[in-house]
């Protein structure tokens, strides 16, 4: 990418991490020019919500609007790197601390994003937004929150809460951004999920310009 884009997707590849009851992730040709097929073409088998990939409220309220329908506005515009300390949960405490703003689109950066994209193996233990900051960030009606693990809230604690929290404020969900390369800041988000029909979620390539 040329100089002034971070690329702050993870790439989807055979084998990596994924939520522990999606299914695995598999990518492989089935035209081959090794093989004396006429071009390569590859398959994939994989969740929608692999990667870096965009929540649509369908995820967690059964008539919520699907990823097609996603706002532009929510997934691309200003948008603000903050990095959290706390390294088990981030916590309403210390979101007090950052002058959160309505209509903002947030990105948190934790331990995950040096952590956890190292392995192909789940981490249970990841940062993630505890449901009562979630709470807050409705209060403080965001527009979006990204987060730099496979989910806004934890593996078996406040998964459907803090989901819930954000749907159902209207705030979009970006998960599984990897933050290593952006220092905490102000950027410019661009963040497009595939427009899969119906869908509670699809991949995404997301991009910050300084
Ligand atoms: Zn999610």
């Amino acid at each position: 990418m040329s100089a002034d884009w971070i690329d702050i997707s993870v790439p989807i590849h055979t084998g990596m991490t994924h939520w522990p009851d999606n299914p695995p992730v598999k990518v492989e040709r089935m035209l081959d020019m090794d093989a004396g097929d006429v071009c390569n073409v590859s398959q994939m088998s994989l969740g929608v919500h692999t990667g870096t990939h965009v929540d649509a409220p369908r995820h967690f309220l059964r008539d919520g609007i699907s990823v097609e329908r996603a706002p532009i506005n929510a997934l691309i515009g200003t948008a603000r790197v903050i990095e959290i300390a706390d390294t088990r949960t981030i916590t309403v405490d210390e979101l007090r601390r950052h002058d959160i703003q309505r209509d903002e689109r947030i990105l948190f950066k934790t331990l995950n994003s040096s952590r956890c994209w190292q392995t192909d193996d789940f981490i249970e233990d990841f940062v993630y937004i505890s449901q009562e900051a979630a709470r807050y960030l409705a209060q403080a009606h965001v527009q979006t929150v990204g987060v730099d693990y496979l989910s806004v809230g934890g593996y078996l604690t406040d998964g459907p809460e803090t989901h819930r929290a954000l749907l159902t404020a209207g705030i979009w969900i970006i998960e599984g951004l990897n933050l290593s390369l952006a220092p905490p800041g102000t950027y410019e988000l661009v963040c497009l999920p595939l427009k899969i029909a119906e869908a509670d979620g699809a991949p995404a390539r997301a991009v910050l310009r300084i």
